[in-house]
């Protein structure tokens, strides 16, 4: 039975893995060399159980290298099957299971800070987009239309059948992790989810909830990231390999994976901080932030991530609230994000609403890009050719950096339409 099976995976770390302090402990994970991403041996092995890199996985990584430098092409099938399997038997998509609906990854975002949490009513499941003012604004109430992000793009099967690579969600699964107990739930985005509260109106207080929801998601979604990497390892050791023995970029995944968790994880700490003071008195919140409210009646997408501009964490969300917002912030430490700056200053001074669409276009493509927390309308995704689906799938997952510009020209109108709800040619 696959109930038992994503119990299972988790079993083993819970020992190791069970607490706030546990998750957040930077011991409990591997640390890489800066040089060549390689593990270090006196460090917490890659499989994430405990003992010392040297004393644990190394010698069987060795070995694989070994195999696959004296063998070119003998594994190739096996991983090439291991990688395609349907959804459900993907390491990916057990993980993501047993973290999120089995509850294996849980813990309290708030528990440092503020504390006293609702141990009673155990960690819920909590929407990292908000539900009434986004999800529900974006969908009518229907599902919304999200990308399969377990799945391997080739062009045979993305031409062939589309459909697979995105899925249709209920709003009540869209954007959930187990990251806060229900009391903080609740009191923490107050601000932009309790009734009355909702229509965004740019306080201090409502950036710093939208900025935490995203940066609760992506810390989760790292925490299981790294977890997957544990999995496919104990279960897969060629992957750390390329098929002539050289080194796969599984290390230096990993490493990054880690290394952005505990960047993150202090940001998080001072958005909670600020959060608390703000919520008690007259206090003022160092979070600069950038909005830009659209000409457009609503936009077919929302999306809560943290995304880096000029090597600083920023904190996006796109939202429909009475009108649509994309919302920027972040903590300036030594200097501002000029590209944004830039885009803000041309956007505001311009009279034309369809030329602000445009400018806005190339900052848009860049959330698709870098976007996993991204949901769409689902009535308006359904009158998107299939093209225009197969080139929206790529963006996201490859980036534009190999599609001739031509096509992009031709598709970019496509998807304006599409998310703008308007045709914008000017
Ligand atoms: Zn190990
Ligand atoms: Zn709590």
């Amino acid at each position: 039975m696959d109930f038992q099976k994503d119990e299972g995976i988790f079993r083993k770390y819970k020992h190791i893995f069970n607490t706030y302090e546990d998750f957040f402990n930077r011991d409990n994970y591997p640390k890489f060399s800066a040089k060549s991403y390689l593990p270090i041996d006196e460090e917490v092995c890659v499989c994430l159980m405990g003992k010392q890199y040297k004393d644990c996985c190394k010698t069987k990584h060795k070995e694989a290298i070994k195999f696959r430098k004296e063998n070119p092409g003998v594994i190739e099938e096996e991983l090439d099957q291991f990688y395609l399997q349907k959804d459900s038997k993907l390491i990916s998509s057990k993980v993501e299971k047993a973290s999120v609906n089995k509850k294996n990854i849980a813990y309290c975002s708030a528990h440092e800070v503020f504390g006293d949490c609702d141990h009673g009513n155990h960690m819920r499941h909590s929407h990292t987009l908000t539900e009434n003012n986004v999800l529900r604004n974006l969908s009518f109430g229907d599902k919304v239309i999200g990308f399969n992000d377990h799945k391997v793009p080739n062009e045979d099967a993305l031409n062939k059948d589309i459909s697979m690579f995105y899925s249709e969600i209920p709003i009540e699964n869209a954007s959930v992790t187990v990251s806060f107990c229900k009391k903080h739930d609740e009191e923490l985005f107050a601000d932009i989810e309790k009734d009355g509260n909702t229509d965004y109106s740019g306080t201090s207080i409502q950036n710093i909830e939208y900025s935490l929801k995203a940066i609760t998601f992506d810390i989760y979604y790292k925490i299981m990231n790294i977890f997957y990497m544990a999995e496919l390892i104990r279960n897969n050791k060629y992957a750390i390999c390329s098929p002539d023995g050289s080194q796969s970029e599984y290390f230096r995944n990993y490493h990054h994976s880690v290394e952005t968790l505990f960047r993150l994880y202090p940001l998080m700490l001072k958005m909670l901080n600020e959060l608390k003071r703000l919520k008690t008195q007259e206090a003022e919140s160092k979070l600069e932030t950038i909005i830009f409210e659209l000409p457009i009646e609503r936009i077919n997408l929302s999306l809560s991530e943290v995304i880096e501009y000029e090597d600083i964490l920023c904190f996006v969300n796109v939202i429909n609230s009475k009108k649509p917002y994309i919302i920027v912030s972040y903590y300036k430490e030594s200097k501002r994000i000029i590209s944004i700056d830039k885009l803000k200053k041309m956007y505001d001074s311009c009279e034309n609403e369809k030329l602000q669409l445009w400018y806005l276009w190339n900052f848009i493509k860049e959330l698709l890009i870098n976007s996993i927390n991204i949901y769409f309308n689902k009535t308006a995704f359904y009158d998107l050719s299939d093209e225009a689906k197969v080139y929206l799938y790529i963006v996201h997952r490859e980036g534009i950096a190999d599609i001739p510009p031509e096509w992009q020209n031709f598709h970019d109108i496509e998807l304006m339409r599409f998310l703008y709800g308007c045709n914008i040619m000017l």
